[in-house]
């Protein structure tokens, strides 16, 4: 662990919004994780210009905790957004996006980091078990199938950000409303490799989930339509060679 520019490894990204109660119990796990791979790390909690009080939680445990760093929206940008800020600041080679409301389980880490073998970019996680209400376990499938039929990918789980991401792979990921779903697809069709691997899913058991089918379910296909064009469109993100 080090606040040191030059030798962090990995760099865990959280966006956060309203996660007040989340955010003590989350670090602590993490941080417990992080220590048993090794390697040096950060955790950047993306704070999307949160109402209640996320920011003062961090800077609480930001006092006894030197790897962990703050970025402030002004406006609340949404989770894409938050991602992208994340990957903006991190120093690492290495970057591991997660939710904070602790449906991720940081005990996972590892076998996302072991995945990311030399010639892979992205390790996007698949839920092996989504806790979740049918509601949005239903839509999300019906999304996933549509996604896929849309954008010619195959892609398990779009909506889960728990992901371990070659930092130098992100450079040219366009920013829009959305995109943290279209990920894997935008890094393939880019020239990147990006494989899936089963994670664990928590229960949400404190705070409230930001999205619900209505605010999801239309901008997700006009951005399909979107896709479509970045596809016939985009040039290889890896394209120039030392
Ligand atoms: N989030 C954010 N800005 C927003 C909405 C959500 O930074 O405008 C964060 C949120 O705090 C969480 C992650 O994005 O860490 C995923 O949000 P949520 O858990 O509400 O989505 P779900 O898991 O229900 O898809
Ligand atoms: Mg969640």
């Amino acid at each position: 662990m080090t606040d040191s520019a030059s030798n962090v490894d990995l760099s865990v990204v959280m966006p956060v919004f309203n996660e007040e109660d989340n955010l003590g119990p989350l670090v602590n796990e993490l941080e417990g994780v992080l220590k048993t791979t090794g390697r040096s790390f950060e955790v950047i909690c993306v704070n999307d210009c949160s109402t209640d009080n996320s920011l003062a939680v961090i800077q609480e445990l930001q006092k006894t905790r030197p790897y962990l760093r703050v970025v402030n929206h002004r406006v609340n940008s949404g989770e894409s957004a938050a991602g992208a800020t994340g990957f903006e600041n991190a120093r690492g080679e290495i970057v591991i996006t997660i939710d904070a409301d602790q449906q991720n389980d940081p005990a996972d880490i590892p076998a996302l980091l072991d995945a990311l073998k030399d010639d892979v970019d992205a390790v996007c996680g698949v839920r092996r078990k989504r806790e979740d209400d049918w509601v949005r376990r239903l839509s999300s499938r019906v999304a996933n199938g549509f996604r896929n039929w849309m954008t010619g990918d195959r892609i398990a789980d779009a909506g889960c950000t728990y992901r371990a991401l070659r930092r130098s792979a992100l450079h040219e990921v366009p920013v829009f409303n959305g995109m943290h779903r279209f990920l894997p697809t935008l890094l393939r069709l880019q020239g990147y490799k990006a494989v899936e691997i089963l994670v664990n899913h928590r229960p949400r058991t404190r705070g409230t989930s930001k999205y619900g089918v209505g605010n999801r379910m239309w901008r997700g296909i006009v951005d399909c339509f979107a896709m479509r064009w970045f596809r016939a469109r985009s040039v290889r993100g890896d394209r120039a060679r030392p």
